[in-house]
């Protein structure tokens, strides 16, 4: 059965003690039944996730890494492998972010090779894709992301596909204030579910959790998440205040 998940990614945002106060708000909240039901998962910097490892520890908050590097070890300084954050004790990593796309240069095939190294390490990849502004307004969304998901996620077998979250983020609703309309996000993630289905089974797709992301807010949540093929929220923005991120995992 898919989960109810709602992600914050922190970005470049809040250093070590703002971070693990920010936890220790989130815990408090969830503590207070804030959340039942519902996986949370928070994606600090790199330099905080040991230290949110062990904030985090027998609460029911999850700890992502927000990237990593594709290769096991070797000469990419400045990078960080799966393996240095599995052993860290991190659940998740975010792959192929749109600002990673955008900002970094990342390629699809990058992509696929960075969730493949999450899954050799017992990672759970929190894949991202979605249309950028001028594809949506040429009507190509459907087509944009159904190719990201050919060329980055489809090698993957049913097993290994089925450890992977979705999460569907338009880059022109990322960090702008304008949020797909909650059918807009249907319409997509319905279609998401649909290519999974047909590539894996019914059966397979409706075990994994597709998230919405793109200026949610504890405004426009309860409808988002209300429709039937949206699985929760990858959260930027309102991740970084605790009352916004506990009244999104509120918002189901
Ligand atoms: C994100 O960066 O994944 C995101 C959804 O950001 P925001 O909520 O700020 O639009």
């Amino acid at each position: 059965m898919r989960k109810k998940i709602v992600a914050g990614n922190w970005k470049m945002n809040k250093n070590l003690s703002e971070g693990l106060s920010l936890i220790e708000s989130i815990k408090a909240g969830l503590a207070n039944g804030q959340g039942a039901g519902v996986e949370v998962i928070v994606a600090p910097s790199y330099v905080t996730l040991t230290e949110a490892v062990k904030a985090a520890a027998g609460s029911a908050v999850k700890i992502s890494a927000q990237n990593c590097h594709q290769e096991e070890n070797g000469a990419y300084t400045g990078e960080i492998s799966t393996g240095m954050i599995q052993a860290i004790g991190v659940e998740y990593v975010i792959i192929g972010h749109s600002e990673r796309r955008q900002y970094f240069n990342e390629s699809s095939a990058s992509i696929a090779k960075k969730i493949n190294a999450s899954l050799a390490k017992g990672l759970k990849p929190i894949y991202c894709n979605g249309e950028v502004k001028e594809e949506r307004e040429a009507g190509k969304h459907f087509e944009v992301v159904q190719r990201q998901m050919n060329d980055e996620l489809f090698h993957l077998s049913a097993e290994e596909v089925k450890k992977v979250v979705i999460a569907y983020e338009p880059v022109w609703a990322i960090g702008t204030g304008l949020t797909a309309s909650p059918d807009q996000a249907q319409e997509i993630h319905a279609f998401i579910r649909k290519l999974l289905s047909d590539k894996y089974s019914a059966a397979v797709a409706e075990e994994i959790s597709i998230l919405y992301g793109g200026s949610c807010k504890p405004d426009n949540a309860v409808e988002i998440f209300g429709k039937k093929d949206v699985d929760g929220g990858l959260i930027g923005g309102a991740a970084l205040k605790a009352e916004d991120f506990l009244a999104l995992v509120a918002s189901f």
